[in-house]
């Protein structure tokens, strides 16, 4: 197939590597010239301008911009692409995007492969990122089954977990298993650099290892993507993290009161769920 890719950074490279080597001929497009000249080098893409008019003949388009633009860039492609084009995009959050890009055109299948690193742009982009992890599509009522069965007819090559789910369902889930702990590890990292004592945060420095390097991860990732997550996710984010709160709440009390049997039930309880819910 004859693929289109918006916004040559992380995601939009990693699909066009990963597509090109099922042999699709891939065409990008991104905002900056160098960024389209790295990723003919890096192999993302057979060729890439900073013009939409590029797409003009492709099956499909990827929009793989910031959640801030993609509704922008649907709405630039439609003059460029011929009616049966099948758009799909790649953001974070659902609900608000699928309700603003499915009046704009008919075959649009919201999107969100659920793979990422802690770096952005082009030269993040990396071969397989998406294999072995779930891929959510976000079809309506109103979605065309053949603009569905394309997108997936690419995608299940990459050995992707296909989900289908309601856009809103789609933003609670994901409240809770990614943009909660985005904001929890920022937390985190925030807490510990607000150590008083700088030999005692030098030390902590030092002997940081698995541990926090685990759960400081995905707080240390890209912060406007971080920044989106909540502003467009806004309802979610807030109820996830106000039962959070919730927790840390009971965990103080606990603590202060020598509750020490009722703690350990607690870690018990999450030890026994954690395994079951990965
Ligand atoms: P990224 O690495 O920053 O890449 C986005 C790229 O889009 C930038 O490199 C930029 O390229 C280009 N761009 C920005 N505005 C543009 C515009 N108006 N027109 C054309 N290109 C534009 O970000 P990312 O992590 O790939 O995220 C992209 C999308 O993937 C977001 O919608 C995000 O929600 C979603 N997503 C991210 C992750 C993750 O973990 N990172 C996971 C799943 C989904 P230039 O250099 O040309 O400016």
């Amino acid at each position: 197939m004859q693929i289109g890719i918006v916004g040559l950074g992380l995601i939009g490279g990693s699909l066009g590597l990963d597509l090109r080597s099922q042999g699709h001929t891939v065409l990008g497009v991104s905002r900056k010239f160098r960024t389209c000249e790295v990723a003919v080098a890096r192999g993302a893409v057979d060729a890439a301008e900073t013009d939409l008019s590029l797409l003009a003949d492709t099956d499909v388009i990827f929009v793989c911009t910031p959640i801030v633009h993609l509704a922008t860039t649907v709405q630039q492609l439609i003059p460029c692409i011929a009616p049966d084009t099948v758009l799909t995009d790649v953001g974070s959050v659902k609900a608000s995007i699928v309700k603003n890009i499915s009046p704009m055109w008919k075959n649009f299948v919201g999107g969100h492969p659920m793979a990422g690193t802690a770096e952005s742009g082009i030269e993040a982009a990396v071969h397989g990122l998406f294999a072995g992890n779930p891929y959510v599509l976000t079809p309506t009522e109103t979605t065309p089954q053949s603009a569905i069965e394309r997108v997936e007819s690419l995608l299940r090559p990459l050995q992707v977990k296909l989900f289908h789910c309601q856009p809103e369902d789609h933003d609670r889930a994901v409240a809770w298993i990614s943009h909660l702990p985005v904001m929890v590890s920022a937390s985190l990292i925030s807490a510990c650099l607000s150590e008083s004592d700088s030999t005692v945060l030098k030390l902590a420095q030092a002997l940081a290892s698995s541990g926090f390097r685990d759960t400081s991860r995905v707080g240390g990732g890209n912060p406007e993507l971080g920044m989106m997550m909540a502003q467009y996710n806004q309802p979610e984010v807030l109820r996830s993290l106000i039962a959070y709160r919730e927790q840390i709440n009971r965990m103080i009390a606990l603590i202060e009161q020598e509750r020490w049997m009722e703690l350990e039930a607690v870690l018990q309880r999450t030890q026994e769920a954690r395994s079951a819910f990965l």
